[in-house]
């Protein structure tokens, strides 16, 4: 391995965060500050905030030189801004982090020890989540559930917190997906990948930004851009019915001619419903897939950047 030590870069998403910028800076430059090497940085991508988020990084990035500041025509998401701060960032590794501070800064140094020892990707199992028990779980479920349908071998509980070397980086870039599951796009690019189990903090401060359902649809972008399992599901199911038919046919005719009384109206009905309820269903999973095709054809760029700030004032607009 080299001996000089790598170029930190932090690619941090933020969307209305006032509440934690401070302190966010605070802990990140410290962390920094304790680096051999350099220079470091801090690529901050601010995800269309509507409070003091912007204004409070744009003047911090006026007096720190390591911070730069991508600020998004509007509000992109949460994988879609992680993945501009990634597209701005110009160092020999790059972490990222969320910007709420529920990973730890100070787990940086833990993961560039393991990046020495010859890791492209070290990224962080997470041990005693703070959240409420019922997210727990769902976290536990979905995680083990994708594990099970996944072409991949995603790692169970892990995040997107961790690091990635340079030619991880370049590989991201590459992707063109919209629907990015960042996690599993990660591990998808291979190489020497390591995860290392770090504990979750609770959130340093201002409301979770992911609402129940913007998690759900994360957990569908997992899902969907991982397996196509559930499109097996259908055909598998589909087998099975025709099967049960054939044998409830069969027991049909016996009982017109054999037992001569009309049979079965509540039967047709249960049927009959049950297999236009599978049809629905179905049918919605392969429209899931589907439009998602739709969506990856318009080809449209992922995110749209409004300036970058960075370097003492120096404004750069796109
Ligand atoms: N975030 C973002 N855009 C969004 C939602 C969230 O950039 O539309 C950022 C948010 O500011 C935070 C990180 O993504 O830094 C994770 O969000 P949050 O803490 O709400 O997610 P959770 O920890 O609940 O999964
Ligand atoms: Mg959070």
């Amino acid at each position: 391995m080299n001996s000089t030590p790598p170029r930190v870069s932090l690619a941090i998403p933020v969307y209305n965060e006032e509440a934690v910028v401070p302190e966010l800076l605070r802990r990140t430059t410290a962390v920094l500050d304790g680096l051999p090497g350099g220079p470091h940085e801090i690529v901050l991508a601010n995800d269309g905030s509507s409070d003091k988020t912007l204004e409070m990084l744009e003047e911090a990035a006026r007096k720190d030189d390591r911070l730069v500041v991508v600020d998004l025509s509007r509000n992109f998401g949460h994988q879609i801004a992680l993945t501009a701060a990634l597209d701005h960032v110009s160092g020999d590794v790059a972490v990222l982090m969320d910007g709420d501070l529920q990973d730890p800064p100070e787990a940086v140094p833990k993961l560039l020890d393991a990046y020495k020892q010859g890791y492209d990707v070290v990224y962080v199992r997470r041990m005693n989540r703070k959240e409420s028990w019922w997210l727990r779980a769902c976290y536990y479920l979905f995680y083990r559930l994708l594990a099970v349908l996944s072409s991949t071998q995603l790692p169970l509980d892990s995040g997107d917190f961790g690091l990635m070397s340079r030619r991880v980086i370049e590989e991201m870039r590459r992707m063109p997906e919209h629907h990015r599951y960042l996690r599993g796009l990660r591990t998808w690019v291979g190489f020497r990948q390591v995860g290392i189990p770090i504990e979750r903090s609770a959130r340093a401060g201002g409301e979770p930004k992911y609402s129940p359902v913007k998690l759900l649809m994360l957990a569908f972008d997992g899902i969907f851009a991982f397996s196509i399992v559930p499109l097996r599901a259908a055909a598998i199911l589909g087998v099975l019915a025709i099967a049960l038919s054939i044998l409830y046919s069969l027991y049909a005719l016996y009982a017109k001619f054999w037992l001569g009384s009309p049979q079965g109206f509540t039967a047709v009905i249960l049927v009959m419903t049950f297999l236009s309820g599978m049809n629905l269903f179905f049918m919605g999973i392969i429209g899931e897939y589907v439009g998602r095709v739709y969506e990856e054809t318009k080809g449209r760029p992922h995110y749209v950047v409004s300036r970058v700030i960075k370097q003492n004032n120096a404004v750069q607009h796109l």
